[in-house]
């Protein structure tokens, strides 16, 4: 198991430190030519979405990232790359636009930057999250699973092989989004406590 992480710009040493503490191993995307190795699920990072978006057009990464998502790769996007799957953006225009949700923006204001929050996440029981200028999700196509929500707002969702967080789960020692998303990439379903079903 070998998972790419995209690390042109924002939070993507966190995740690879991460995957690490798991023992999965993983590689930088930063170039076309980082796309030949061998890859079993791709981590698009927290950072500034319309940054990231027009980096992965002008390196040319765009079209082919967008193609193996489409394929079924699975992904794990996290607050800015939640913003870069979305297919709607209210505050902002779509990117690579290969999930079914809508999202907002910037969507706490900016008196509510930063917040932490523990919730529940899917059969997993509660963790932790840690907000930083997030997007919430405004709404879910069909196939969209909701995993999360804090009050009242969709924080998490999973549709097939794209899973996205508006929280950073990189930020804590908490590591049950991450074993979530390798189980995904995996074909696992998981439960609380991280046993498999
Ligand atoms: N506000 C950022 C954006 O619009 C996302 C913030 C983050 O990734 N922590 O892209």
């Amino acid at each position: 198991m070998n998972i790419g992480i995209l690390a042109l710009q924002g939070a993507f040493v966190e995740h690879g430190e991460a995957l690490e503490k798991l023992g999965i191993q993983h590689f930088e995307i930063r170039q076309q030519r980082d796309l030949n190795r061998p890859c079993d699920g791709l981590i698009l990072p927290g950072g500034e979405s319309t940054v990231m978006g027009k980096l992965l057009r002008e390196l040319g990464l765009f079209a082919p990232l967008r193609e193996r998502i489409a394929a079924g790769l699975p992904v794990f996007g996290t607050c800015a790359g939640l913003l870069l799957l979305a297919k709607n953006i209210d505050g902002g225009g779509p990117c690579l636009a290969t999930m079914d949700i809508r999202a907002k923006r910037n969507a706490y204001g900016r008196q509510l930057g930063s917040f932490y929050a523990e919730k529940d996440f899917g059969d997993l029981g509660r963790v932790p999250m840690t907000f930083i200028r997030a997007p919430y999700i405004l709404e879910v196509g069909l196939g969209v699973e909701v995993l999360a929500e804090v009050e009242g707002k969709i924080v998490a969702a999973r549709q097939k092989n794209q899973l996205v967080t508006a929280f950073h789960p990189e930020l804590g020692e908490d590591l049950a989004v991450h074993r979530y998303f390798v189980s995904m990439a995996k074909g696992i379903r998981l439960s609380a406590g991280g046993s498999a079903q």
